[in-house]
């Protein structure tokens, strides 16, 4: 094994460091350094928050957000719309649609999708809640706001079959030209699918 050349704590923090999406050891010890550097100024602050974070965050029973509490703040918004419910796999996107402004209706976060060679199967995310939110009532539409990978699209059918025979309507994001996107930049797939769900002008 290779000797450290720091102590037990920087080594500790590197590590955890390199956990982090994105960072690798490398950019690890770099931020590492960063952060020790500017001790009272980020090292501290960020300790502190950290330590905060960890002790006030809570999923939402309802919906699978991740807030400080539960039911989270989107649930617990009465202007929220009740009756549109926007199906997306991670908290990361319900927080980019957010970002967006994209929809006044509440959420449900499975917690991935569905992949068989992964070992990921239906009782892995939170589908069964979906179903039982659903035929609770009160719910006109289900959004599947799944990405548009082969794993978001079988999660999408999977879900549509589940909620046959209930009251509400599937839809999914419309698939096609972003805003801005020039068609001779676009892949052949996502050029197919524009043409395909193409709309009255
Ligand atoms: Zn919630």
């Amino acid at each position: 094994m290779k000797r450290s050349t720091v102590g037990p704590e920087i080594e500790r923090l590197i590590q955890l460091l390199a956990r982090l999406p994105g960072l690798g050891p490398r950019s690890a010890r770099r931020a590492a350094l960063h952060l020790m550097k500017r001790r009272e100024s980020l090292l501290e602050p960020l300790a502190r928050a950290t330590a905060e974070a960890a002790a006030a965050v809570k999923v939402c029973s309802a919906c699978g957000n991740v807030d400080t509490c539960d039911p989270c703040s989107i649930c617990a918004d009465p202007g929220r719309d009740a009756a549109t419910l926007v199906v997306v796999e991670d908290v990361g996107d319900l927080w980019a649609l957010e970002r967006a402004g994209a929809t006044r209706g509440r959420y449900h976060v499975l917690g991935g999708t569905l992949s068989p060679l992964d070992g990921i199967g239906p009782d892995d995310l939170n589908i069964a809640g979906l179903v039982a939110r659903v035929a609770g009532g009160g719910i006109e539409e289900v959004v599947l706001a799944v990405n548009a990978t082969v794993e978001g699209q079988t999660t999408a059918h999977y879900i549509t079959d589940q909620l046959a025979g209930t009251a509400a309507r599937v839809t999914r994001l419309a698939h096609g030209v972003p805003v801005g996107g020039e068609l001779d930049y676009l892949d052949d797939g996502t050029l197919a699918a524009a043409m395909r769900s193409r709309t009255p002008f």
